[in-house]
């Protein structure tokens, strides 16, 4: 990762965060719904469908996370 990248939203200020999108790294802010692909400088929003499906495989990963 570089240095130089923000880890904050421009926009609220919030911390970034990395989700997985389609097997691509996506960090953004899912308050605002801006998103980038590492390393590239395009922003993007998901569209609700997108930003359900993520967070309901999010979910499945957190409930197959048998951790003691
Ligand atoms: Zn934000």
């Amino acid at each position: 990762m570089l240095d130089n990248e923000p880890t904050v939203c421009p926009q609220c200020g919030r911390p970034l965060i990395e989700i997985d999108y389609y097997g691509e790294g996506l960090i953004g802010c899912a308050d605002c719904n801006l998103w980038r692909k590492n390393g590239e400088e395009h922003l993007k929003s998901l569209t609700e469908e997108d930003l359900e499906a993520w967070s309901l495989s999010n979910a499945r990963h957190k409930a197959e996370d048998t951790s003691p």
